[in-house]
């Protein structure tokens, strides 16, 4: 990609994106069902409809048929989240885009160094988008991203994010600023601090060699956890080259112990361990922190209030997902031999107590 724009945060970087995509009043945005909560509440900001369709359950990430069934003519964008650790299937998604005239808006901020068929993750879509808040596996705090093959993009995206100006290309004269004043489309300050940026560009230099680590460790996990019965690692697609995990998550088929949900066996987990292991995220039909009708903006007429309730939402695989699956921070992925032995030893020790 030509083009790096970078933001305050991964939520500037989705509200620059989906502005300079010209996505705003009367459009749909497709939206997983299951992320965070700032890939639906960007689409609010810009006064679309976020269109929340279900997960693939081997990925986690969007299926092609959910997005399939969700295009219609008022389709603006399609944001596609690659989640914890897998990509969502970019071959199909891609396709399906070229062919109804929609971008791709592809949200990296959990896929840092993916890869899909050899082509890195951010560069599959019109935009990658990425985060590199303090969670992440890349981070300054806080700070964002947005990436583009496109000059025009490119061009509004710099504007969009810092109050119509753009980086001069030549060296400023002495004691001048470096933003040139355009005004082709008017913005806001959504800029990352020289600061922010020279932590990242440190970050940088070691994300490879971690990335390999955990890809090596949770390799590890997979084929040990695969051993009990009703445990099952989230998978990627054979078109995926490289993983890089925000998470390492893992199904378990709970009712197997009689239980409605994984959250006995997390916290025992999480006991046993010393190091959490928690549920994934609520599906955004039901999540505390998503509820457009809280802003007085949802109440532009009542037709757009309808449009933007969440619970008009089907969403079974998200509710089934986060039902079942328990995940773990990437951090632990970074631990030595001995530390895998734990987990897989906390792991044996739970089922064998829940059995
Ligand atoms: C973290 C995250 C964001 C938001 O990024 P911030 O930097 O916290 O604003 C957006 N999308 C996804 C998938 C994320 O994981």
């Amino acid at each position: 990609m030509e083009h790096c724009v970078p933001t305050a945060n991964g939520s500037a970087a989705l509200l620059v994106a989906l502005e300079a995509l010209d996505v705003g009043p009367g459009d749909e945005v497709i939206v997983p069902g299951l992320t965070w909560v700032a890939n639906a509440s960007a689409v609010l900001r810009v006064n679309a409809v976020p269109v929340l369709v279900d997960v693939d359950p081997q990925t986690l990430c969007v299926s092609v048929d959910g997005v399939r069934q969700a295009l219609t003519s008022r389709t603006g964008a399609i944001c596609v989240v690659h989640l914890y650790s897998s990509m969502a299937d970019m071959d199909g998604l891609r396709a399906l885009a070229d062919d109804a005239g929609v971008p791709l808006v592809e949200d990296c901020s959990q896929a840092h160094g993916a890869a899909w068929g050899g082509a890195r993750a951010g560069t599959l879509g019109a935009v990658g988008v990425f985060s590199m808040q303090q969670t992440k596996v890349l981070t300054a705090g806080e700070g964002g991203a947005v990436i583009t093959a496109s000059g025009d993009l490119a061009r509004r995206l710099e504007q969009l994010r810092a109050d119509g100006r753009v980086f001069r290309r030549a060296p400023p004269p002495v004691g001048a600023l470096e933003l040139a004043e355009l005004g082709e489309v008017t913005g806001a300050n959504l800029a990352m601090s020289e600061v922010q940026a020279a932590l990242l560009l440190e970050g940088l230099t070691r994300l490879e060699d971690e990335n390999r680590v955990r890809e090596d460790n949770a390799s590890r996990l997979d084929v040990a956890l695969a051993e009990l019965p009703g445990v099952t690692p989230i998978r990627s697609l054979p078109g995926q080259t490289r993983r890089s995990y925000y998470h390492y998550v893992v199904r378990v088929d709970c009712r197997r112990f009689g239980r409605q949900d994984v959250a006995p066996f997390a916290a025992m987990l999480s006991a046993e361990l010393g190091f959490p292991a928690e549920r994934i995220y609520r599906p955004l039909n039901d999540h505390p922190l998503y509820r457009p009708s809280t802003r007085r903006s949802s109440a532009l007429s009542a037709a757009y209030r309808a449009a933007v309730d969440p619970t008009r939402f089907r969403l079974p695989e998200c509710d089934r997902a986060h039902d079942e699956v328990v995940s773990f921070h990437h951090r632990l992925l970074l631990g030595d031999d001995r530390d895998m032995d734990d987990v897989i030893g906390a792991f044996h020790k739970v089922w064998d107590h829940l059995a």
